[in-house]
Parts: C-alpha cells; sequence; structure tokens
C-alpha cells in the first residue's frame, strides 16, 4: 500500500478509534488495472476532493483503496443481522471497507467506503469482489434517489479493477466508492447487543446520537430519543419509497440504516406496473420484501433495533420494553401521515380538501391501478396533464374506462393543482429495461448509454425533448424482471 500525498485527502479515524470492537483494520486486493468508468463530480466538490485529482493515477489509488493518505484506518466493519427474518450474529463487511471519515462541505463527516474491494476476515464463502454491472447498478439507482431528493448513500465513482469475477460467467470486476452519511446500520447495534458488552453498546448509540440525532442527547431519555428519532427517519424514507414505486428488495436489519439513508442497492427495481405484491429479487420467493410489505417490514426491523437499545432504555427491563414499544408504535402513525401527505402532493390536492375525502380518493384508486397494471410513474404524471384538462394520456393507460372516468371526475372536481404535482411526480426514474441495457452495454465496454440513462434519471422531473423512451414502460417482450443479490 502507497501513501497518497496528505494534502490532497484528509480520511479521519473516528470509527475506528471510538468503536474498535467494531472494526478490522485491513486493506482493499490490489487492483491489477484499474480504469475509472464514472466519476460524480458534483459529490466530490460537495466532499472538498479535486474531481480532477480523482481522475489521476493516485485518485483513482484512493477510489480503489490501493493509495491511501498516511491519516487513514481503513476497516472492515462488524455487524449482525437478521436476514430474511433468520438472526446471523456476524456478518459484517465481507467485500467492503470503510477507508474513513471526510468532513463535507457543511461540516458534517461522511463516510467513505469501498464495495468489491476484496475479501476480508467477515467474507465467509465470497470472494470478496463485485462485478462492473451491479456496482454501476447502485451508482445509477444512488444517483437517480438523490435526484428524487430521496435520502441515499452516494456513489462517487466505480472503477474496473482489471480482475474478472466469477458469477455465472467470468465478469470484469469493479469497485464501487460510496459516500454515507455513515454505515451504522440496525445490524450494528444488534452486533454490539449480542456481545454483552454494554459499554460498547452505549459508546455505538452515543456516536449515532452525535452523527445523526444530536437532538436526542439533549432528551431525558437519549437512547429511547435515539429509538425513535431512527424510527421516524425510517418512516418518512420507506413513505417516500413507496411513493414512487421503489423496491429495495433485501430490507434485511444490515441493510437499514441509523441515519435514515436508503442502502445497500442490490436486488432493487422500481415497480412499473402498480402490484403492492411487487417483487424482482430472485432470492425472496416468499415475498417478505414485496412493494407493500415495506412499511410493515420496516415495523418489524425497528423492533430488533429496540430489543438491542433495550438494556440502555431502562435499568428495569420490563420498563424498557413497555417504553420501546410505546415508541415503536409511533411508526405507523409517522408513515400513514408521511405517506397521506405525499398522496396528496401526487394528486394535487389542495390542504383545504377533507382528510377522510383525499383518503377515500387514494384508496378507491389503488385497486384500479392494481386491476389493470397500470405503470405507477407513468400515471401519476399523465395525471398532471389530466389536471390541465387533458385526461387522454391517463386514460390510455387504462382497461376499465368507466371506472377510471368515474374516479377522474371526482378527483378533477376538488381543483388539482397541475404544477404542484409535476414537481413530486417523476418522468424518468431507472426503469429496469434501461438499466439492463445500461449494465450490459458498460459490461463489454460501451458507456455510452450509461450516461445518457445517467442524464435522464439526474432530471427526474423534466420533461426533455429527445428522451422520451427514458419516460416509457419497458416494452412487452421485457418480460418478468428479476435481480439477483450480492453478486
Ligand atoms: P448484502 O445482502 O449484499 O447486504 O450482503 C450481506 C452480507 O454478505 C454482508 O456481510 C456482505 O459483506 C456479504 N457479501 C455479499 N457479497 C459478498 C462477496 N462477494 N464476498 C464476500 N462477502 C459478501
Ligand atoms: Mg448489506
Amino acid at each position: 500500500m502507497s501513501l497518497a500525498p496528505p494534502t490532497t485527502v484528509s480520511l479521519g479515524d473516528r470509527f475506528a478509534r471510538e468503536l474498535p470492537e467494531l472494526a478490522v483494520p485491513w486493506q482493499a486486493e490490489e487492483a491489477p488495472d484499474p480504469r475509472l468508468l464514472v466519476l460524480d463530480e458534483p459529490l466530490a466538490v460537495e466532499l472538498g476532493l479535486d474531481p480532477a485529482w480523482l481522475r489521476s493515477p493516485d485518485g483513482i489509488g484512493l477510489l480503489v483503496g490501493g493509495v491511501v493518505p498516511s491519516d487513514a484506518v481503513p476497516v472492515a466493519q462488524a455487524y449482525a443481522g437478521h436476514q430474511f427474518g433468520g438472526f446471523v450474529p456476524r456478518l459484517g463487511d465481507g467485500r467492503a471497507l470503510l477507508l474513513g471519515e471526510i468532513a463535507d462541505a457543511d461540516g458534517g463527516l461522511r463516510d467513505l467506503a469501498l464495495k468489491g474491494s476484496g475479501r476480508t476476515p467477515f467474507a465467509r464463502g465470497g470472494d470478496g469482489l463485485a462485478a462492473v454491472g451491479p456496482m454501476l447498478r447502485e451508482y445509477v439507482v444512488s444517483a437517480a434517489m438523490h435526484a428524487l431528493g430521496i435520502p441515499t448513500t452516494r456513489s462517487l465513482a466505480v472503477v474496473a479493477t482489471g480482475r474478472p469475477v466469477r458469477r455465472e460467467t467470468l465478469l470484469p470486476g469493479a469497485v464501487l466508492a460510496r459516500v454515507a452519511s455513515s454505515h451504522l446500520r440496525v445490524g450494528s447495534f444488534q452486533y454490539a447487543r449480542a456481545t454483552g458488552d454494554l459499554d460498547l453498546l452505549r459508546r455505538l448509540a452515543d456516536v449515532a446520537i452525535s452523527r445523526h440525532h444530536p437532538a436526542a442527547g439533549q432528551a431525558e431519555r437519549p437512547y429511547l430519543a435515539l429509538f425513535e428519532a431512527v424510527v421516524t427517519a425510517q418512516a418518512a424514507l420507506v413513505a417516500r419509497w413507496m411513493l414512487v414505486g421503489f423496491v429495495h428488495g433485501v430490507m434485511n436489519t444490515d441493510n437499514m440504516t441509523i441515519s435514515g439513508e436508503t442502502i445497500d442497492y442490490g436486488p432493487c427495481a422500481f415497480m412499473e406496473a402498480f402490484d403492492p405484491g411487487a417483487v424482482y429479487s430472485s432470492i425472496d420467493s416468499s415475498g417478505r420484501y414485496a412493494y407493500g410489505n415495506q412499511p410493515v417490514v420496516a415495523e418489524w426491523n425497528l423492533a430488533r433495533l429496540a430489543e438491542a437499545l433495550l438494556p440502555l432504555i431502562d435499568d428495569d427491563q420490563e420498563r424498557a420494553v413497555a417504553l420501546a414499544v410505546e415508541s415503536l408504535g409511533g411508526f405507523r402513525p409517522q408513515y400513514d401521515a408521511a405517506w397521506s401527505a405525499g398522496m396528496r402532493g401526487k394528486l394535487g390536492i389542495s390542504a383545504d380538501v377533507d382528510d377522510a375525502v383525499a383518503s377515500t380518493l387514494v384508496d378507491d384508486l389503488l385497486p384500479l391501478l392494481t386491476a389493470d397494471h397500470v405503470d405507477h410513474t407513468s400515471f401519476f404524471r399523465a395525471l398532471g396533464a389530466a389536471a390541465r384538462g387533458d385526461s387522454e394520456p391517463a386514460r390510455l393507460l387504462f382497461l376499465d374506462l368507466a371506472a377510471f372516468d368515474s374516479w377522474v371526475a371526482r378527483w378533477h372536481a376538488l381543483g388539482p393543482d397541475a404544477e404542484r404535482m409535476d414537481r413530486v411526480n417523476p418522468v424518468h426514474i431507472p426503469r429496469n429495461h434501461l438499466v439492463e441495457e445500461a449494465l450490459g452495454a458498460a459490461t463489454v465496454g460501451d458507456l455510452d448509454p450509461l450516461g445518457r440513462l445517467l442524464d435522464a434519471v439526474t432530471s427526474p422531473y423534466e420533461e426533455r425533448p429527445g428522451l422520451e423512451r427514458y419516460a416509457a414502460p419497458a416494452p412487452q417482450d421485457f418480460g418478468a424482471y428479476r435481480t439477483f443479490c450480492g453478486t
């Protein structure tokens, strides 16, 4: 491992210093022939990194973990997690490294981490590697989520390593450089709790409070307040997913952050035809993480966080359980409020309209969308035109025209605000067939489709001439879409 000039970038080692029990110092595997595929220049600037330097051999060295500043202590993080409901006490970063923390332009700390940087002591049977396609998928989808205004980890860069990765076939390998407000997860707390070391659990909670939820530190019961802050952040986050039709695909507790950012874009997908049962992940055979289950799963995951925090909440464990249950009870009303407010925005319904009227309208709409397999994104955008008096684009999406006409007449009578709708109903989402097209081309060396897709999804609310195909659902022959995990 060689060292970059320390003036270029400074990486903190706060996680490694404050939580050594959760940090295994490690280094990235060498990338034989690193080539930068994509770099988020505005994000680099936000982090105080010079994009031109990041494109240089030293910069690319940092992005694959081969050249790190002298002050950095790269670590693999330990965490546990419930995977599809079953508890695994020791997961951890099997193919990821936290390089360290960067002070961003706002004075906050951001983690700089790598994914696909080689085996670590947590790798179990895995090869520690990642292929170009899945790392670019995380890059594209996280960029889209950020542009949609949804809290997410960010992707700074994807670098092809020059090392082949064995999956079903041999694929080109890559490393993703990921930026997050932190990588603390529900599973981090489960790990700390399972060690039985209460001092560690308390230090972890204190780090989470200071980094993400500082107001909790002032509360009468700081650790209960931390839990409540995570409940609030996750209720808001999952409501945003639901409003945009995002299916995370693998909501294990190790993939749920304490910050409230979306993390770990594996078998994720944006739903096209509205369907509460929509599942895309090839390994989610029971539909545990189906679109419509996401709020319930989030609540279940938060219950696991509460269990981990119990010893900090009150010395009397019965009392701690009662307090945690009461706080967890805040999830549903907060989720419902966020979702209802979001739906009002999507339908352009003003605050003057009675809650009961608005919610009946929504309740009557969803079965129509489901029955007619209506494209979620196209529908809400087309409804903007309907608010301006042209219902035809929306009407074309339905089979049961009488049901649509009757619903639209009720909705239109409320005087929907088309401009407000256009600000919240995206035109461009990373549609599955477009993502596959871009990833497939990039895997064989053609980055143009990726560039065009990124251009579309990073201006999600803007209709632009020439980008029509980025606004259309998949062609019929695209078939049932499946995504794969851990690849
Ligand atoms: P995920 O479901 O992608 O969040 O990953 C779950 C766990 O599997 C984490 O501990 C990952 O670090 C680990 N993992 C996934 N893929 C690999 C791989 N190719 N090599 C080593 N560990 C992996
Ligand atoms: Mg994960």
